[in-house]
């Protein structure tokens, strides 16, 4: 590794902070002693905050009707070989108390653009969820919605919202999704998401079509800037039934290399270890908490739909990413000295920022 390459690394480990030159470089330059150093770097900032634990979150998938177009996904509205499903609220209900008993502290509800979830509907469900199970904190990953709509979320006691920016390069974004969407409210849904109150999760795919690194430069810097409290990454894999059914799956080493930058660059940030590189390849789950990922997300919908919610191809849902498997991705994360813990996970700031957690009256 060469010298200015090795400083970039200890500078970002320090300060936290580069340019996206210098980001961009780090990229330009990946090579096998960047990425173990990256690593060592990133377990240990890590380490410090969150000792060995794994936070863990039951991933309930309410619906794979969705009202967008976007070229890299498997739900989208133009999929006629889609077979659609919706869940309704009692037996979403039902997977929460499933989830509870295994010890799932996190609810995340997620899907497809469904105009059927209303804020009524949804209000109503999350005021249930909280109801029940106040020890535990909700989740949504319900895509763009209108202030009053992720307010009245919230206020029904939604805790944290989930909305990958997907690319912070606009034009990258036009290639990604249709002209109909655009690239300034997807950003805009995120500052707000944060104004209201929520812990709020950005994120992107590693690998997707037309991305450079000049665009993973800059999705670097806007997580520098943006500071969420939670960063979704995983690789780009097509979907046979969409534009990009040709395109190439990102990488599983980029992905990981990228774990241990956004870790170094915010400590304390909630970073899944994805479904996706668990898809790419069989100890993926493991090799991104190597590189400094912090949460796992297990399937916790009804067994019937669960093949249903296909966003690519072949993603799994079995196994250790199935949330009846528990004890399987316990032994897993043990193996590789981790422990899988029964709490909320929420992120630790440090000292100063803590009471920015409590919940702001709206
Ligand atoms: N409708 C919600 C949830 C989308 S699914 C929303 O808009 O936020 C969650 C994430 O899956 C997306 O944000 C996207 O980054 C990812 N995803 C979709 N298609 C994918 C694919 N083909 N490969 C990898 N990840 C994909």
């Amino acid at each position: 590794m060469n010298e200015r390459l090795y400083t970039l690394i200890r500078t970002l480990a320090e300060k936290h902070s580069i340019s996206i030159d210098d980001y961009r470089y780090i990229l330009d330059n990946y090579c096998i002693e960047a990425a173990d150093l990256l690593r060592e770097l990133a377990v240990k900032a890590r380490k410090k905050i969150y000792d060995n634990s794994v936070f863990v979150r039951g991933l309930i998938e309410i619906s794979n009707f969705c009202k967008n177009d976007c070229f890299y996904c498997g739900i989208r509205r133009s999929n006629k070989n889609c077979s659609r499903y919706r869940l309704s609220s009692d037996q979403i209900i039902e997977c929460a108390e499933d989830g509870y008993k295994l010890g799932f502290r996190t609810f995340v509800l997620q899907g497809g653009e469904d105009a059927y979830f209303t804020d009524e509907i949804l209000c109503d469900l999350i005021t249930k969820l909280k109801e029940k199970y106040s020890d535990c904190a909700v989740t949504l990953s319900l895509g763009e919605r209108g202030r009053e709509s992720y307010l009245r979320l919230y206020n029904a006691g939604a805790d944290r919202y989930l909305l990958r920016h997907e690319t912070a390069m606009k034009n990258h974004y036009e290639k990604l999704h249709p002209s109909e969407m655009s690239f300034q409210n997807r950003m805009n849904c995120l500052y707000t998401l944060r104004d209201i109150g929520y812990q709020t999760g950005c994120g992107f795919m590693v690998g997707s079509p037309f991305q450079t690194n000049e665009a993973l430069a800059q999705d670097l810097k806007f997580i520098e800037t943006f500071k969420p409290d939670m960063c979704g990454i995983g690789p780009f894999i097509p979907h046979n039934s969409t534009p990009f059914a040709a395109e190439k799956v990102g990488s599983l080493e980029t992905t990981c290399y990228l774990l241990s930058i956004i870790r170094l660059i915010y400590p304390s940030v909630l970073l899944p270890s994805t479904t996706a590189l668990g898809t790419i390849h069989q100890r993926g789950r493991e090799e991104g908490i190597l590189a400094g990922a912090n949460v796992v997300m297990p399937n916790l919908s009804p067994f019937s739909v669960r093949g249903k919610y296909e966003l690519y191809d072949n993603k799994l849902c079995t196994g250790e990413e199935s949330a009846q498997c528990l004890n399987e991705l316990c032994d897993r994360m043990r193996a590789i000295g981790y422990k899988v813990v029964i709490d909320r996970g929420d992120i630790k700031k440090s000292e100063g920022k803590r009471n920015l957690l409590q919940r702001k009256e709206k």
